[in-house]
């Protein structure tokens, strides 16, 4: 695996170039993609995606076996390294638990758990991201306001966004990219990948800074 593959913007012109693509408006570049519904993220990645699915990917492929009606597997968590499957995913979407370090719960708690995440709506956000789905909209008015109180927030929102796009790069899409064989292929998905994963960082540090 090439390491030019997955570079990230490292020179300020790089960095500049990401940064600013949208004119540096963040809030402009979310009301460009007119998207519908008032479900919460965590919500929506509840509703979109069963807990097995999250689990079978971080677990690997095969890696889930069936038993009755549950899953089973060795547990994907940080810090618990096992031998023996005590990770079980509960069939109807009743969530996981694992046996061996007592951590359990519906895919949000699951992708918090795994990506070590403090909060639960990023990691919904990464997990809708993840399988293909939209994140859902913030209302007009919550626009409105962060229009409104934009300027002085521009400067740390943008270093705050290229943080986290390296983070969410590293976690949701590396994996993506690791699975094309072809070298040339991979370097062109990753600089596609990188582009794309802007407007979703930007939507996470407005999120975050909203509800703190
Ligand atoms: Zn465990």
């Amino acid at each position: 695996m090439q390491d030019d593959v997955f570079r990230q913007p490292r020179t300020v012109e790089e960095r500049e170039r990401g940064l600013t693509d949208h004119g540096g408006d963040l809030v402009e570049l979310y009301t460009q993609k007119p998207r519908v519904g008032r479900r919460t993220a965590i919500e929506e990645a509840k509703a979109a995606v069963p807990t097995v699915d999250l689990a079978d990917r971080l677990c690997g492929p095969g890696q889930l076996r069936r038993i009755g009606e549950r899953w089973v597997a060795r547990c994907p968590l940080p810090d618990h390294d096992e031998k023996t499957p005590s990770f079980v995913v509960y069939p109807g979407d009743r969530g996981f638990w694992c046996y061996g370090c007592q951590r359990g719960g519906d895919v949000v708690d699951l992708a918090q758990a795994a990506w070590d995440l403090d909060r639960a709506d990023v990691a919904a956000a990464e997990v809708l991201m993840t399988f293909g789905h939209e994140i859902p909209a913030r209302p007009t008015a919550w626009f409105n306001r962060q229009q409104r109180q934009r300027p002085m927030r521009d400067k740390v929102a943008e270093v705050r966004t290229e943080v986290l796009m390296r983070r969410l790069f590293r976690f949701v899409f590396e994996p993506m990219i690791a699975a094309h064989e072809d070298p040339d292929e991979r370097a062109e998905m990753a600089a596609d990948l990188w582009r794309d994963v802007l407007p979703l960082a930007a939507r996470l540090v407005e999120d975050r800074r909203s509800a703190g």
